[in-house]
């Protein structure tokens, strides 16, 4: 039963019990309207209250202004995350230059105004992307295939300083930053390959005078387990299936300052002009905040899952995130100290310098058949009830992610059996 297990699944990932037996009560009668909440309109003061209180309480628990970041609930997942966070940003580049053009020509007129702006986009139009593991480089890939690949700059590739394999995270001095990149993006937590930003990185840091690179990043696997410093951000987004709710919804975090009144988007017809992508309605960030993402019919029912984890955990730890980041990281040290007490059993994946506090991967090496020992280690944890071990096809090997829902006897059961495995 669901009281037995402990899943390590990568996402989507276990929730919280007692809220999902509130939500099935929901799902069946929300607060005795006889609807359920996937029954009622999206449009229903009921909906927006649930919208409103979601995004207080994710600012509440994160620590940061709401008077300064709008938080967006998106559809199309953290993969539709890949493309928004390109077309928004760089059409924010745009309307920086166009506004700048014009300031530096003295005129309105179109033609000349076009003509210079199409030279700042062929000559200084960059987007920044440092692939550290699978989904930074689909972020990457996504953006060279949606932009074209002559705007998308190649920061670091990871795999040129580990054999070809993710696992380290390159040093700051080697990257190759654009200057005045549109946008520099990272992938925090690189769910599939067990690569963590172990913190913010130094030279994406703001100056003393509050300049400094637009910096977004993708936090789908870590979000909600650790302290971050989102003023450094002007974008972070994350898919809800793993630390936050079910899946169905995504989550982008933005800097007000690329927002209406500060800035509009260029019009479909100046981005055509420049042979610039036009993004999806759903896509843009000004349209769903303009409409405190309502635009179309959004799953307020994700969206009350999402809340109810987001109750449960202010009510846990009411000075927010840094109760729940001391037990991530004690779990994950309790695993990784269980796994390196045996390396003639273990290999643990990732440099220590990179490992990852919410995807811990690592291989089976007892016995010396990688294949043997691994089917072997996921059949005796599967009948302890430790399931969803399985690491991703991708990558093979074994993969415990150590989200907000294990428990901390979850992961102390998970250390046991590593160690009576290797034993044995
Ligand atoms: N980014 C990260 C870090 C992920 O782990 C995932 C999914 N596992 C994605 C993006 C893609 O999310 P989705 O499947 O919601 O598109």
């Amino acid at each position: 039963s669901r009281a037995d297990i402990t899943y390590f699944g990568a996402g989507p990932a276990a929730l919280p019990t007692d809220v999902l037996e509130t939500a099935a009560q929901a799902l069946l009668d929300y607060q005795g309207t006889g609807l359920g909440i996937a029954e009622h309109s999206h449009r229903s003061e009921l909906a927006a209250k649930i919208i409103n209180e979601a995004k207080a309480d994710l600012a509440a628990y994160l620590d940061f202004s709401p008077e300064q970041y709008e938080v967006l609930f998106m559809q199309g997942g953290g993969t539709g995350e890949f493309a928004a966070s390109m077309y928004n940003l760089v059409g924010a580049w745009v309307a920086r230059q166009h506004a700048a053009v014009q300031k530096e020509l003295g005129t309105d007129d179109e033609a000349q105004v076009l003509a210079a702006l199409r030279e700042r986009v062929e000559n200084g139009l960059k987007v920044d992307y440092i692939v550290t593991g699978s989904w930074s480089l689909k972020a990457y890939q996504e953006a060279q295939r949606l932009l074209g690949p002559e705007y998308v700059n190649l920061v670091c590739d990871a795999r040129t300083i580990n054999d070809g394999k993710f696992g380290k995270i390159p040093d700051e001095s080697t990257w190759k930053l654009s200057k005045d990149a549109a946008y520099v993006y990272f992938c925090d937590n690189e769910t599939v390959d067990g690569v963590e930003f172990p913190s913010f990185p130094k030279v994406l840091e703001p100056k003393e005078d509050g300049t400094g690179p637009i910096v977004v990043a993708d936090m789908s696997s870590n979000i909600l387990s650790r302290r971050i410093p989102v003023n450094n951000y002007s974008l972070l987004f994350f898919g809800a299936q793993k630390n936050l709710g079910s899946t169905g919804i995504a989550v982008a975090v933005l800097k007000k300052t690329f927002l209406p009144p500060n800035l509009s988007q260029p019009s479909p017809a100046l981005l055509r002009k420049l042979a610039l992508p036009i993004p999806p309605i759903v896509l843009q960030y000004e349209i769903i905040a303009k409409n405190n993402s309502l635009y179309n019919t959004l799953s307020i029912f994700d969206v009350y899952i999402a809340g109810q984890v987001l109750k449960k955990l202010l009510a846990t730890f009411p000075n927010g995130v840094d109760g729940q980041q001391a037990v991530a990281e004690k779990k994950a040290e309790l695993i990784y100290a269980a796994l390196e007490a045996h390396p003639e059993a273990y290999k643990i994946v990732p440099d220590k310098s990179a490992r990852s506090k919410m995807n811990i991967c690592f291989r089976v090496i007892k016995g010396g058949d990688v294949d043997v020992a691994e089917k072997a280690f996921l059949k005796e944890s599967t009948a302890l009830n430790l399931t969803g071990l399985k690491g991703h096809r991708s990558v093979g090997g074994i993969r415990a992610s150590n989200y907000n829902s294990i428990p901390l006897e979850g992961a102390e059961k998970l250390a046991k059996f590593i160690d009576e495995f290797a034993k044995a």
